[in-house]
């Protein structure tokens, strides 16, 4: 038998992989709250939140970024989707032999300019070059800490109800919770697609951002009981985890759900569903009902414009399901796989 590509593309499939060969090992394997089986967003060991991410982006310099941005925002944000802030990284590279010093530069010049806005510290790291046809592989990992900010949207959830988690977990949904998401969806999925050279006249570019930077408004507002990072199989794979994850239903509504209309148009015309593709630099929650308006508000002060409240958690199904602009409903499904490869 061998590995295929949907085996590691984000969805459903690499769902089944990892736990007919990693999690029948190791999933119970735990030092804090949050086992490997719960597949969140990092996992926590004596007072501290810890991820690790590869990325194999092609191409590794893109519209808005690169591999570097990627490698930082991309782990600093499963840190801060937990409520954590982002404080320690390794960095380790795999570079194909005759890669350009130049590219690396401008690489690790975007991982220097993110840790800098993060003021998070690069401590540790590997390098290797070989023969494979690979360019530039790119694995970082990050340790995150409490803060203030975790510790006031903990307070302020419990304020409204019982709350179990020491961090923000993707399972921390219940019934009436409104859902949020930070801003415009697809953007990272469709910047990479235009850089394979599709001749659209369009200008659009990558999203990645490191979302620590304005969540810590969010949290000292509170109310905040679930969290994830919509990247590989964008707003739907991150809805359903969270739905499956906390056993409640989510209703969303088409026309909430924000996007810019060529990015939808451009999605459109290649038969591509924007709630599948990767975003790098949005969140999606889960927010006490009482709170939301207050939560949203606090990100539109914090530069994210385009928030909007799409949803609601609910008990009267299990699924994800939208209410279409042409008034129908529909479940969505969470996606098998990413519909790009090497997308981050
Ligand atoms: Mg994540």
């Amino acid at each position: 038998m061998m590995v295929r590509r949907e085996d590691g593309a984000g969805g459903k499939f690499m769902h089944e992989f990892l736990k007919r060969h990693v999690m029948s090992r190791f999933g119970e394997c735990r030092l804090g709250e949050i086992s490997l089986a719960d597949m969140d967003d990092s996992s926590d060991f004596d007072g501290f939140v810890f991820t690790t991410d590869s990325y194999v982006v092609d191409p590794p310099i893109f519209r808005g970024g690169s591999i570097g941005s990627l490698a930082v925002c991309g782990t600093a944000n499963d840190l801060a989707v937990m409520g954590a802030q982002p404080y320690a990284f390794s960095l380790s590279l795999i570079i194909q032999e005759g890669f350009e010093v130049e590219k690396l530069e401008r690489i690790l010049d975007d991982v220097k300019f993110w840790l800098s806005k993060l003021d998070a510290k690069l401590i540790t790291g590997d390098m290797k070059v070989v023969e494979a046809n690979v360019g530039i592989i790119v694995n970082t990992s990050g340790v995150g800490v409490k803060n203030e900010h975790l510790a006031k949207n903990l307070e302020v959830v419990r304020e409204f109800r019982d709350y179990p988690f020491g961090w923000i977990r993707d399972c921390g949904l219940k019934e009436g919770d409104a859902i949020i998401v930070s801003g415009n969806i697809a953007e990272h999925g469709v910047a990479i697609m235009l850089e394979r050279g599709f001749d659209f006249e369009l200008d659009v570019k990558s999203d990645v951002y490191p979302v620590w930077l304005f969540l810590k408004d969010a949290l000292d507002v509170g109310g905040i009981t679930a969290m994830k990072d919509p990247t590989r199989g964008g707003l739907a794979n991150a809805l359903n985890e969270m739905a499956e994850k906390s056993g409640v239903g989510i209703i969303i509504e088409e026309e909430r759900i924000p996007i810019r209309e060529d990015v939808k148009g451009f999605c459109e015309l290649l038969g591509l569903d924007p709630l599948s593709m990767a975003n790098e630099g949005k969140v999606v929650m889960g927010v006490v009902e009482d709170m939301a308006e207050d939560v949203l508000k606090a990100l539109h002060k914090a530069g994210q414009k385009e928030a909007e409240i799409i949803g609601y958690a609910t008990s009267e199904f299990e699924e994800v399901v939208m209410e279409t602009s042409i008034g129908t409903r529909k479940v969505v499904p969470p996606p098998m796989a990413d519909p790009i490869p090497r997308v981050c």
